[in-house]
């Protein structure tokens, strides 16, 4: 069984979602007491969050690419980022480590394809929702991406912030997501991404009829799939 690294702490709790779903992964494809072998690195997040609202990626990325190297010196065969906004500088972290990244929205675009999906919604942080970094991964896979409109997307980004990184879940707050996700799939999305990795922690399947891809269970299952060798390791990702 391959080493699982991890870059977690962005929010604590979807790095608690990440740890239990690798392990029961493993559970499920080892049997006994089999559990994922994961070396962990989990910063502050609150150093992070400041960083990334004064627009300071630079920094975060040696924040990054610092604790990648440390999980990669534990040992390490491959690197998940467990944040969908903190991709955006993923070539950058890539760029200081051996072991492939394995990143997150690959993971998703290839589900979606699989899935027949060519159109969907995305929500997540204003950054991932706004900005080209993650939307340009799906698109160059032939994915339309469409996003919520601009009170929606406060919604959602304060929502995240606010309450879902500091384990708050809000019934209205999962009322007005779902709201969205209604609205998204009016304007034409076939399924929406869940492109935060607490987002999950609010809204799930059973609340809704419109599919929902869970970008933090999907990038546990290709973890799995490659610790197990189900699945080749990736290559190293490019810079963007
Ligand atoms: N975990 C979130 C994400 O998947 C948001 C926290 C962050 O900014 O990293 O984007």
């Amino acid at each position: 069984m391959k080493t699982i690294g991890l870059l977690g702490g962005m929010s604590w709790e979807s790095t608690q979602s990440y740890y239990r779903a690798l392990n029961e992964g493993i559970k499920t494809g080892l049997g006994g007491l089999h559990s994922a072998k994961i070396a962990l690195y989990s910063v502050d997040f609150a150093e992070i969050e400041t960083l990334q609202h004064q627009g300071e990626w630079d920094k975060t990325a040696d924040i990054l690419g610092n604790a990648a190297l440390s999980v990669q010196h534990a040992g390490a065969d491959f690197l998940l980022i467990c944040t969908n906004t903190m991709h955006k500088v993923a070539p950058q972290i890539q760029a200081r480590i051996d072991i492939p990244v394995l990143h997150i929205a690959d993971a998703t675009a290839n589900v979606l394809i699989a899935d027949g999906i060519t159109r969907v919604g995305l929500l997540g942080t204003r950054f991932t929702m706004e900005q080209d970094f993650y939307k340009a991964r799906l698109q160059a896979q032939g994915i339309d991406v469409l996003i919520p409109n601009e009170d929606d997307r406060t919604t959602i980004h304060d929502v995240i912030y606010s309450e879902l990184c500091l384990g708050v879940i809000n019934n209205t707050s999962k009322q007005r997501f779902l709201d969205i996700v209604s609205r998204l799939a009016a304007s034409g999305a076939q399924a929406i991404i869940l492109g935060c990795t607490e987002i999950a922690l609010l809204i799930q399947q059973q609340d809704t009829d419109v599919p929902l891809y869970d970008t933090t269970a999907i990038h546990a299952r290709q973890a799995i799939a490659v610790a197990l060798n189900k699945t080749p390791l990736p290559d190293r990702i490019g810079a963007d």
